[in-house]
């Protein structure tokens, strides 16, 4: 442990989620409480509704949920579907396959059409899936951006693979949300769940979930088991500027100063902000001679997988980038733990913050034997920050 380290000693979070927070943000969570039943917060559930609408790309409702990303995606699945329901479970790593647990103890059916790890969901398959299936699927289960192996879905593409076939297709964009275009509208989709503490940056406490006016019928007429996370519930109460439970208030007016913060630097500008991240990151390890885990057509924007270099031990990696460095990344979960190391984009960082990580990485990568030549995933980032492409945007600053 470096003798330096307290708790007060500067660390920066460039693990997927919780992400670095801005001291806007964290100020915000100090702030007096306020009555949850009371006109402020009613004022403010409504605002963080209207907020969040065009961030999902939805004119229909969203609703707020005091609950991890976890707890929307439960809450999704338990409000739509009745026990028996058939769906067809896309995972592309760990959170898919959590989404399958998920709907598994709520008593459904579940099919699961598989993909490589490190790919995308190929469109023309599940277009192929939901036709071969001699029974219709009642709903369908995506993943925008799967965080385990940093590869993000074409959603569009995955909406038109879709079509008009009649299940209700439930979204996974914890990670994903607000940090690329979404469209929930256009591309037909029923629920989209997201998080505060990813693309938003906030802290961790509240899921956000948007649903569909044909969402809601369905959910009218299911009689899946569900009490504290009954989306129906939560719409009720939020025609009244409240939810059914105590809310996590602080992470409300955090999450309020959060989107003011999006707005401020504009939707394009966020979305640019985290692409030029992750090129970035991946520049600095094709120079230094370290592999991207994801596909070229399948890289997420808000995390970067990449795998270890041979020999080289994950953990000891992270403890060094940690203690000596206040530098935090992601390793590999279930089966690609100890064989990936995980970079997010998301969060209050600038180019900077960036810059300093990767020449903590290259050199630590160093230390433990990887050869390359110093500094050059330095000056590879560098090179893309450098370009002028952009109108330019505000993270500069
Ligand atoms: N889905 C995805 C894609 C995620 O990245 C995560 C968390 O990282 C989750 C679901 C679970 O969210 P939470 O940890 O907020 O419950």
């Amino acid at each position: 442990m470096n003798p330096r380290q307290d708790a007060t000693t500067k660390q920066l979070l460039f693990i997927p989620g919780p992400v670095t927070v801005s001291p806007a943000v964290l100020a915000a969570m100090a702030r007096p409480l306020i009555d949850h039943r009371g006109p402020e917060y009613a004022a403010l559930l409504g605002r963080l509704a209207r907020g969040m609408q065009p961030i999902f790309g939805t004119k229909s409702d969203v609703v707020f949920l005091g609950s991890s990303g976890t707890g929307g995606l439960e809450a999704a699945v338990a409000s739509m579907f009745s026990p028996g329901q058939r769906l067809l479970a896309c995972p592309v790593g760990v959170f898919g396959k959590r989404f399958i647990e998920i709907a598994m103890s709520h008593a459904l059916e579940v099919e699961v059409l598989q993909t490589p790890l490190g790919h995308r969901l190929d469109p023309a398959q599940l277009t192929a899936r939901l036709r071969s299936s001699p029974r219709p699927f009642d709903g369908i289960l995506l993943t925008h951006n799967e965080t385990s192996t940093g590869v993000q879905n074409d959603m569009a593409a995955l909406a038109q693979a879709i079509g008009d076939y009649p299940a209700a297709v439930i979204v996974d964009s914890v990670s994903g949300l607000a940090a690329s275009a979404f469209e929930m509208d256009a591309w037909g989709f029923d629920v989209v769940v997201g998080a505060t503490q990813k693309a938003l940056a906030a802290p961790p406490g509240m899921a956000m979930v948007a649903v569909s006016a044909r969402a809601w019928q369905r959910m009218a007429r299911a009689v899946g088991s569900r009490f504290y996370l009954d989306l129906r519930k939560a719409r009720e109460f939020a025609a009244h500027g409240q939810t059914p439970w105590t809310p996590p208030v602080s992470i409300a007016i955090a999450l309020d100063v959060a989107i003011e913060r999006y707005l401020a630097e504009s939707p394009a500008g966020v979305w640019s902000r985290h692409a030029r991240y992750g090129q970035a990151i991946r520049a600095a390890m094709a120079a230094i001679g370290v592999d991207v885990f994801s596909q070229p057509d399948a890289h997420s924007v808000t995390v970067v997988a990449m795998h270890a270099p041979p020999g080289i031990d994950v953990a000891s990696v992270s403890a060094a980038l940690r203690e000596q460095h206040g530098i935090i990344i992601g390793g590999g979960q279930a089966e690609l733990k100890g064989k990936i190391l995980r970079m997010g984009t998301m969060g209050d960082l600038t180019p900077g913050d960036i810059i300093g990580a990767l020449a903590a990485l290259e050199t630590v990568l160093r230390e433990h034997g990887h050869r390359s030549q110093s500094g050059a995933g330095v000056s590879a980032a560098l090179e893309i920050f450098n370009r002028k492409r952009l109108p330019e945007p505000a993270f500069f600053g």
